[in-house]
């Protein structure tokens, strides 16, 4: 085999073809870089369909923020995030330097070199979930009301996990609902919210089941975390099988963080107790993948009820 065709199969067997890829020519443009797409008119406008349908079903005296797609680090890093996905996290980083050594990065870069090397951090961390920056907003505000607050809350997010499969972005939206009270305030949210996503996931004509999940947390004693929080039901998902029952896509999660927010934040409940938290997220981009992976690409063949239901 001659170097050009053993390149050639190599290619082929590393991009071997996956069962969404017939998905991305209608939805999406490439931009260079795995996991980091533009987004097409058709694809938008089922993203805002589905965003608008998430909405109605919003409960009463709950409070929308949305998010920019950066966050506070010291924040993000007093939340604990280095010590769960530390690999997951993307940092912004300037060039902070004086005026001539800002020069010379770029001079640098012209003759051929790396202007990188003179980054330094900002103050400021791409948001890897959306519900992050609300728990400090909340602490600000004092103790908890009697059965605590609720959020609705969106922010692009960002997971330094390239993936050549539509359903795992770098650059991906997320929408929660978030709510911040006492443990029954929390559980009580958690419980609707998980019989609720389930009549919104079958009104879409999604097949899926709800089980018991972990988040991926870091290295082996990140493998025992991921037990422990299976053990106490801390997360569930909603997973739609996408390229195969065995490995579906987690589409929607439910989280219970019992006290976390609460501690490292200093939020109280109304009874003065470390305030409990959970929050129901929707990813966004994975919704509207299965909504055309189930559906097609001709949202004029999509299902009467589904289409009358996202007033396409
Ligand atoms: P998590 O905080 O991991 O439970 O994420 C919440 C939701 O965001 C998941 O259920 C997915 O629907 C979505 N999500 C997480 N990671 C990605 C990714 N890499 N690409 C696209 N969507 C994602
Ligand atoms: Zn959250």
């Amino acid at each position: 085999m001659n170097v050009a065709v053993r390149a050639e199969k190599l290619e082929s067997t590393q991009h071997a073809a996956d069962p969404l890829d017939h998905l991305a020519d209608k939805l999406f443009h490439k931009m260079g870089t795995d996991g980091v797409y533009a987004r097409t008119g058709l694809y938008e406008h089922v993203v805002e369909r589905l965003a608008a349908l998430i909405t109605q079903h919003r409960e009463t005296a709950t409070e929308v923020m949305r998010f920019p797609p950066v966050m506070n680090r010291a924040q993000l890093e007093k939340s604990g995030y280095l010590k769960s996905f530390p690999n997951l996290l993307g940092c912004v980083c300037g060039l902070h330097g004086t005026e001539r050594e800002i020069h010379q990065a770029v001079a640098r870069f012209d003759a051929g070199g790396d202007w990188t090397t003179s980054l330094s951090p900002a103050d400021l961390v791409l948001s890897p979930a959306a519900c992050y920056p609300v728990y400090p907003i909340a602490a600000a505000r004092g103790p908890l009301p009697q059965g605590g607050l609720r959020f609705d809350v969106a922010a692009d997010c960002f997971r330094h996990e390239p993936s050549r499969h539509l359903d795992r972005l770098q650059s991906f939206r997320m929408r929660e609902y978030v709510c911040i009270g006492s443990p029954e305030d929390v559980s009580d949210f958690r419980d609707r919210w998980m019989v609720r996503a389930q009549a919104i996931a079958r009104d879409l004509g999604l097949s899926f089941k709800v089980d018991y999940a972990s988040d991926p947390f870091f290295g082996r004693v990140g493998q025992m975390k991921a037990v422990s929080q299976k053990q106490q039901s801390l997360k569930f998902e909603l997973l739609v099988p996408l390229r195969s029952e065995e490995q579906p896509t987690a589409c929607m999660s439910f989280n219970y963080h019992r006290d976390h927010f609460g501690t490292t934040w200093d939020i109280k409940d109304a009874t003065g107790a470390p305030a409990h938290t959970g929050c129901v997220a929707f990813g966004m981009d994975r919704l509207a993948v299965a909504m055309f992976h189930i559906h097609g690409t001709d949202l004029a063949k999509w299902p009467a009820p589904v289409r009358e239901l996202l007033d396409l």
